[in-house]
């Protein structure tokens, strides 16, 4: 059983950007913002669409290698947006430290910043 907790403080220095990235669903690159019209795409390029293709196959035939690591999408969309929240918070404290800031507020943007880095040892 996991236990996570929350510091305090830290889901206001993440919270700040609430911007929603998508990933190409294989090599996680950040995909461009899509209009309004039709379906959202799920790869950035052909040979990502094919390579997830012969993965989902190779775990339908259950030939993946012993210590492959399958996560679904959904687990990947989420590992992402952990990753970015961590890239944010590591932004903030630039910022902030380029605006000058003491380092009491240094501190407590870092403290955010490790809370965003410890939600990112769990790959799901
Ligand atoms: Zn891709």
């Amino acid at each position: 059983m996991e236990l996570v907790t929350e510091a305090e403080g830290a889901v206001g220095v993440i919270g700040q950007r609430r911007e929603v990235a998508r990933h190409c669903a294989w090599c996680g690159r950040r995909l461009p913002d899509h209009g309004r019209i039709g379906r959202p795409r799920r790869y950035c390029a052909q040979p990502c669409r094919q390579r997830a293709y012969e993965r989902r196959a190779a775990v339908q035939r259950g030939g993946l290698p012993e210590d492959a690591v399958v996560l679904s999408s959904t687990e990947l969309a989420d590992l992402q947006d952990r990753l970015f929240q961590l890239r944010c918070a590591a932004e903030d404290i630039m910022t902030a430290a380029e605006d000058g800031a003491g380092g009491e507020e240094l501190r407590g943007l870092a403290a955010g910043m490790v809370d965003a880095a410890r939600g990112l040892e769990r790959l799901r």
